[in-house]
């Protein structure tokens, strides 16, 4: 049986869309016909080109907003400008993240709030502004990026496992308010994905420790991840179509695994 996602026409805003994980998920909607509002940050060419790029492969109608996603009045824009061009909002798939890694007495204060800011409280002012939209349309789909950290925890991560993990309740009690309203809201919880910035660790790494990039892989960057495998953007942009599509109706307020294993240890 070949699956149509049925997506044609749809709208979706994808923070976070200039690289890594957003562009893919974004990349993966506009094949499935859907308009898409990209966001992020980046250089202006390079994000002007990767959006002509992808509006003429795939036909949709793809824009850009630099909404800083740790600024309120720019999110709430955002959507207001997305709802203004599509004249709907389907789907918001909350991406945007950063990460920084210290010992918690050593946390700088300005980074904790810089990550809870853009991993967290984005993720609600997106979600606010989207929800009328959403609700107006009797139908609407939110997959919010968590992370394994969402679930379990790490040392010297503290702001972004907390972060991710309070992007996991509000992910449930949202569900739970439009649970009759024809929305579900959903997160995604990878374990490591091989973004650019992994790939560069795997070589700054084998350099620093005297040691092969694939020692590296399997004993430092996959330490935790039992099937030693990164996971790819398709798998987890399969997993973002499933949910987004009528596929997903019954499907609301999980937390979906995407990591080799990690979190079953
Ligand atoms: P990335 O650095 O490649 O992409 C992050 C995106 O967020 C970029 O487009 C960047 O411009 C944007 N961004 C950062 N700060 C922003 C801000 N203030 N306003 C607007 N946009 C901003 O990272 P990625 O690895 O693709 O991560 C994407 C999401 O997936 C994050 O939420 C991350 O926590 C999560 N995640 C990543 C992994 C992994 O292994 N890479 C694993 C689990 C979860």
């Amino acid at each position: 049986m070949a699956i149509n996602y049925r997506l044609e026409g749809h709208a979706a805003v994808v923070t976070g869309s200039t690289s890594g994980i957003g562009q893919a998920m974004a990349g993966a909607l506009a094949e499935q016909g859907v308009n898409v509002m990209l966001n992020g940050f980046g250089d202006a060419a390079k994000i002007e080109a990767d959006r002509a790029a992808l509006a003429a492969r795939t036909g949709v109608q793809v824009l850009f907003h630099g909404a800083d996603m740790s600024k309120p009045a720019q999110i709430a824009d955002l959507i207001a400008t997305a709802h203004k061009a599509f004249g709907r909002i389907d789907i918001l798939v909350n991406n945007a993240g950063v990460q920084h890694v210290a010992a918690v007495d050593e946390f700088p204060d300005e980074k904790w709030d810089q990550i809870i800011g853009i991993n967290l409280s984005s993720v609600f002012h997106a979600t606010k502004h989207a929800l009328p939209v959403m609700k107006g349309q009797g139908r609407g789909r939110i997959v919010n990026i968590a992370s394994a950290h969402g679930l379990v925890a790490s040392p010297f991560k503290s702001a972004y496992v907390a972060a991710k993990h309070g992007v996991v309740g509000f992910t449930k009690s949202t569900a739970l308010e439009v649970a009759r309203a024809g929305i579900t809201v959903n997160a995604i919880c990878p374990g490591y994905v091989k973004t650019p910035l992994v790939e560069m660790q795997i070589g700054d790494q084998a350099r620093t420790r005297g040691i092969s990039p694939e020692r590296v892989v399997e004993e430092v960057i996959l330490a935790a991840q039992p099937n030693k495998a990164f996971v790819e953007y398709d798998q987890l942009a399969g997993m973002m179509l499933y949910l987004v599509s009528d596929l997903g109706a019954s499907t609301t307020g999980a937390a979906y695994t995407i990591d080799g294993g990690w979190t079953a240890a």
